[in-house]
């Protein structure tokens, strides 16, 4: 069993954290805030003085912080500390070119990297089945998947470093154009006197498949249990929706590649938050394409 170190202990990397303590690992925490350090201890975190001290004792350090500027700062504090062969695991979503950063930074002090984002939010961090998409060198990755499967059930890796950001956003990006797709059909549905089970029975089975409709039905009824069974509270909230569009706004403009609806869709949610809605679901754009308040 190594010595982890985790940097991030937030509402997702509280509960990641607690699981590699499950697997039987010996983990070294920190955060910035209080609450958040008190509810890891409680679950068997050991709290670190800094996260250069956590770095220094430490066989793998993981980060689970807001944002590329976090992750870059604390990778500033870590990697010249690092020992040769530590491994570092970056698992906050933030854009591919601080995640290439990041890399770098290991890499010009002798440690091993990898960016590993995942999908699955709280409820697959508390269970111990988030999805993760992993960035870096064949070696990292295979160093990394024994730590990974204590907090994930489906491991995948995308390619070198950065390829994990790129896959979580072109997957939310994906996402969040389907979703509001599938509201607009609803809206339209309602309009046109078309019951929502009726388009939901012939869509559910017909070429406008998708997950938005099939697993997260934006409506309530036809799938007990999407958010809109329970007044649009996440499940995945619109803040967090708009950030990975606004990151792939960002790669795309970068890239030189052409996302018109992706750039719609990050409007839109922008839209939504200015309205007071980014703690809603992000399904219940629906209620703003209708027009209600
Ligand atoms: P959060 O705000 O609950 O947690 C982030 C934690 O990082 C906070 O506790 C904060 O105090 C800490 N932090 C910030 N700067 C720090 C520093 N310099 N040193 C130590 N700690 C620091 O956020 P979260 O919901 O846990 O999300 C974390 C990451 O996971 C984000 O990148 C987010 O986009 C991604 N993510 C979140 C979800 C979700 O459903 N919440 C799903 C998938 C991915």
């Amino acid at each position: 069993m190594a010595v982890i170190g985790f940097i991030g202990l937030g509402n997702m990397g509280g509960p990641m954290a607690a699981n590699l303590v499950k697997a039987g690992h010996q983990v070294v925490g920190y955060d910035l805030v209080p609450a958040a350090i008190e509810a890891a201890e409680a679950a068997g975190v050991t709290i670190g003085a800094s996260p250069a001290a956590i770095a220094a004792a430490a066989e793998v350090v993981v980060t689970m912080l807001p944002g590329g500027k976090h992750v870059l700062g604390v990778y500033g504090e870590i990697a010249p500390v690092a020992r040769p062969g530590t491994l570092l695991i970056d698992c906050s979503t933030i854009d591919v070119d601080s995640a290439r950063k990041a890399h770098a930074q290991a890499a010009e002090y002798g440690a091993a990297s990898l960016d590993a984002p995942v999908s699955g939010g709280v409820g697959g961090a508390s269970a111990g089945t988030l999805t993760f998409m992993a960035g870096g060198e064949a070696g990292a990755f295979e160093q990394a998947r024994p730590i990974l499967e204590a907090m994930g059930k489906k491991i995948v890796h995308c390619g070198g470093a950065g390829a994990g950001q790129a896959a979580k956003i072109c997957n939310n990006m994906i996402l969040g154009i389907s979703m509001i797709g599938v509201c607009e059909a609803f809206v339209l549905a309602e309009k046109l006197g078309l019951s929502h089970q009726a388009l939901f029975d012939v869509s559910s089975t017909s070429s406008g498949q998708c997950w938005s409709l099939t697993s997260y039905c934006p409506v309530p009824g036809p799938v007990p249990a999407s958010p809109a069974n329970r007044d649009y509270q996440p499940g995945f909230a619109a803040a967090l929706m708009l950030k990975d569009l606004k990151l792939a706004q960002e790669a795309a403009q970068g890239a030189g590649a052409p996302t018109p609806l992706g750039a719609a869709a990050a409007q839109l949610y922008a839209m939504m938050n200015a309205q007071g809605q980014g703690g809603t679901d992000f399904s219940g754009i629906i209620r703003m394409l209708r027009g209600e308040g």
